[in-house]
């Protein structure tokens, strides 16, 4: 007999999430800590083996930065869990998270608190390690309800989402592939349990800038002032904003002693395309801009970074998926709504792919990125529950 939806509700082990999430929120996972991060994956690792499937640890794809002296270094990285079940099913699913938080390992905010009975302060209680136990438990109702035979997945859980998932996007379109729709378990957008709708994107540069030096009093004019050439690069920046898309240049390094014409800068500036032409146009006019401000100035520039995480829009498929979570969260009595913002997510990479994705499905909860972030702790069966059933009606056929 087919499980009620209240039964499957019945079914998720909420202590045991709770208890997750209180152990694994008191180890820091910073992006940059990697023996935190090391020791969670192998903590996850020996949870998601309860799971009918092959864990396997993927190393990091490799990173550079640019250094404040202009020089490229490569930035080291966790290692990603990735999870493969009946990868021979016809209908496949993705469902991601991330195992960083935004707090580094020397940051004040490690500790949990309970603000009442049902709120817990702590870092990544909500973004997204509540998220990652949601997933866990969704799956495991989902296996144990006998209705999941049709429906295969993959698991991706990276290590270095807060920073732009630039180790793992790779990883993550090769996982999309193939996929019917993709679940993500990013805090729900508001309290409530309202979902993420379309995003916008976002991009990072950094712009290097090679002048020549000489002495600022005797022979100026033979110098090639790298810290105006940078100046004159921000001011052409901000004006290339517009409606659909916003630029920051947000820091000017370099420059040197005040008797010296400064030979070197770089400059740090970041893009939100609200749409995937503002995204292509301003990365073509970039070029344009750039050519210009060395002919301008007689200096040679070096460009580094880009979009990382392209603007997401719900296309028909992407939502159909939205509808089908409403319909779901009916049937459990939640009401679920959804709204656009501003903020992004690994959703974004996934959206990019062309696979229908919902990227709030993890818990309710608040103040995400600040040390007053907190978990309604009972959003965390309920969320379960919620997934558990979307996936049932992916297992049973529904089609986007
Ligand atoms: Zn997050």
């Amino acid at each position: 007999m087919k499980q009620s939806p209240d039964a499957l509700l019945r079914s998720i082990d909420a202590p045991a999430m709770l208890a997750q999430v209180e152990a694994w929120s008191a180890i820091n996972t910073g992006t940059g800590n990697l023996d935190g991060l090391a020791e969670y994956v192998a903590m996850l690792a020996d949870e998601f083996v309860a799971l009918p499937g092959e864990v396997e640890l993927v190393e990091p794809a490799p990173v550079t930065a640019i250094a404040a002296d202009g020089s490229e270094f490569e930035k080291p990285h966790g290692r990603h869990l990735v999870l493969r079940v009946r990868p021979g099913a016809n209908r496949r699913v993705l469902l991601t998270g991330h195992m960083d938080t935004v707090f580094p390992k020397d940051h004040s905010f490690q500790g949990q608190k309970w603000l009442d009975d049902t709120t817990l302060n702590g870092p990544g209680v909500a973004d997204m390690k509540g998220g990652i136990a949601v997933m866990l438990h969704a799956l495991k109702a989902l296996e144990a309800s006998g209705e999941a035979a049709g429906l295969g997945y993959d698991v991706m859980l990276n290590s270095d989402e807060e920073t732009g998932s630039l180790a793992s996007s790779d990883l993550i379109a090769q996982l999309a592939g193939g996929k019917v729709a993709a679940l993500t378990y990013e805090p729900a957008a508001l309290p409530d349990g309202t979902l993420a709708h379309e995003r916008g994107g976002t991009g990072n540069y950094s712009i290097t800038i090679t002048g020549k030096s000489a002495h600022a009093g005797r022979n100026p004019q033979d110098g090639r002032n790298a810290i105006v050439a940078a100046s004159d690069l921000a001011v052409r920046l901000a004006a290339m904003a517009h409606t659909d898309m916003s630029v920051n240049p947000a820091k000017i390094e370099g420059g040197a002693a005040n008797n010296v014409v400064p030979d070197h800068a770089v400059l740090r500036f970041n893009i939100r395309p609200k749409s995937a032409q503002a995204m292509e146009s301003f990365d073509s006019d970039l070029n344009g801009v750039l050519a210009e401000i060395e002919r301008a100035h007689g200096v040679s520039v070096h460009r580094h970074g880009g979009v990382t995480r392209p603007p997401k829009k719900v296309d028909e498929p992407a939502q159909r998926l939205f509808d089908l979570v409403k319909e779901c969260g009916a049937q459990l009595g939640q009401t679920i709504g959804w709204q656009s913002t501003g903020g992004v997510c690994d959703g974004n990479n996934i959206a990019a792919c062309g696979v229908p994705v919902v990227d709030t499905m993890g818990v309710r909860g608040g103040a995400i990125h600040s040390p007053d972030e907190y978990l309604i702790v009972p959003s965390l069966a309920e969320r379960a529950a919620l997934s558990a059933l979307v996936l049932q009606r992916l297992a049973a056929g529904d089609t986007l």
